[in-house]
């Protein structure tokens, strides 16, 4: 791991602000493991906020419900571009703005370990850090026990203070989603992760920390390095377990889980609110208007330029952080639930050189791979020598190319890699 630059302080002290809805709405129905919500409305149909739109399939583990964020009507169902490159299908709403909302269910209190499971199903909630991995398949935990919940507060990526301003702001809803959650695992041990650049947040923390009923809820403070939020790089640092390759962290007992998520699960059990938002950080220094914003999944990159007047001249538009974030350049890719922060940065030139083998990227990554083996061999198109080099560990942090003083393509040619070995696998069988 590594330290790398913050930029935290243009957005940090900023309270987060609702941002006016957009005129059209991409709901994108995410895969996961080849699992894809199924789509209940058609076009022409008329929708309500929060209205169920596409469902989980029957007898389908690995995907998650999609919902209206507001009320109007369905515009268009077909593929989208998206921010990976990858076209999914996505249901258009055609905001009418009047707002008209489905029944939601009375807020509720009681329930059992099945009943919040099924109310996070059902309120589509996902990993918010930004995998989107269906967080009610993370807490089916088949008997296994559980002795570690980590919250993950990390957000290490440079910009981002969307979780941060939840911590700070909504810290009560937090504290009790950690609860209702961890009536599921029943973990001993209950860690709220935060780096060490963000510590004031303990005074936030302190009266909620003394009462009785958060008792078990600690806070460990990580050093500021890049990328401590990663899910193994965060239990290694919280429990000291180095997780094995090819093992998820309940498989040794351990479960985290990103703050946004552990606030959604909060209004999707107690207030049956299904996700149709999540805050983000808007930033950059192409950006004369930085903060922390409430946004509605589906808000198209394309209304977030329009609303504050920029144009895309000389600017880099990345979807999440600038490590890992994605440059996008097709205005109608959409906020997704997984979507940290919309960037506006400076168009960068590269000059880029041969690798002078200095090592660096080696010291700094965080899985302990060979980042320039990985260029060589997809540059010379020995694509099965990637997986040699265990190309499928790799998490695409970006700290080997962030440190690589020759500008080596090394993210470009990892990504691209791993698609080319997955053609390659499936052409085979
Ligand atoms: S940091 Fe860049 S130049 Fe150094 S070994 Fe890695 S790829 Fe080569
Ligand atoms: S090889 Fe992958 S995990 Fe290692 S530093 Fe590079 S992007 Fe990160």
């Amino acid at each position: 791991m590594m330290h790398i630059f913050s930029m935290k302080g243009k957005t940090k002290e900023m309270l987060i602000q609702p941002l006016a809805d957009a005129p059209f709405l991409y709901m994108p129905l995410l895969k996961y493991a080849g699992s894809v919500p199924a789509p209940i409305v058609k076009i022409g149909d008329i929708v309500k906020k929060y209205q169920l739109i596409a469902q989980i399939p029957e007898g389908v583990n690995w995907a998650s419900n999609v919902h209206s964020p507001v009320s109007g009507m369905v515009h268009d169902i077909k593929e989208y571009p998206q921010a990976d490159g990858q076209p999914l299908l996505t249901i258009v709403i055609k905001n009418d703005f009047k707002e008209t909302e489905t029944v939601l269910q009375e807020e509720r209190q009681g329930y059992t370990s099945e009943d919040i499971i099924d109310l996070i199903e059902k309120g589509g909630v996902v990993g918010e850090g930004g995998a989107q991995f269906p967080t009610a398949s993370k807490y089916r935990l088949e008997g296994r026990q559980i002795n570690t919940f980590i919250i993950n507060g990390a957000e290490c990526e440079p910009y981002l203070t969307a979780d941060y301003a939840i911590m700070a702001e909504r810290t009560e809803k937090l504290f009790q989603g950690i609860n209702i959650l961890n009536s599921i695992l029943q973990a001993q041990d209950v860690v709220i992760a935060i780096e060490e650049q963000n510590k004031e947040l303990q005074k936030i923390f302190a009266p909620f920390l003394r009462k009785k009923e958060f008792e078990k809820i600690r806070v460990f403070i990580l050093s500021n390095e890049y990328p401590q939020g990663g899910e193994l790089q965060l239990i290694k640092s919280v429990t000291g377990i180095e997780m094995p390759r090819n093992q998820r962290p309940r498989d040794v007992g351990v479960i985290v889980n990103n703050v946004g998520t552990i606030y959604a699960a909060y209004e999707a059990v107690v207030n049956s609110k299904p996700v149709i938002s999540r805050i983000i950080t808007i930033s950059g220094e192409e950006s004369e208007y930085c903060g922390n914003f409430e946004i509605k999944v589906g808000t198209p990159i394309g209304h977030i330029l329009n609303l504050f007047g920029l144009t895309t001249n000389n600017k880099t538009i990345v979807l999440g952080g600038p490590m890992m974030g994605k440059a996008v350049t097709d205005w109608s890719i959409p906020i997704t639930k997984g979507s940290g922060g919309v960037l506006f940065l400076k168009k960068e030139k590269f000059k880029r050189s041969n690798c002078i083998s200095c090592g660096y990227c080696v010291d700094v990554c965080p899985m302990h791979l060979m980042p320039m083996k990985f260029e060589e061999y997809f540059r010379r198109g020995k694509y099965f020598n990637l997986e040699k080099y265990s190309i499928s560990s790799c998490i695409e942090c970006a700290a080997c190319e962030y440190i690589c003083p020759s500008n080596v393509p090394l993210i470009e040619s990892i990504k691209e890699g791993k698609i080319k070995l997955k053609q390659l696998a499936d052409a085979i069988q």
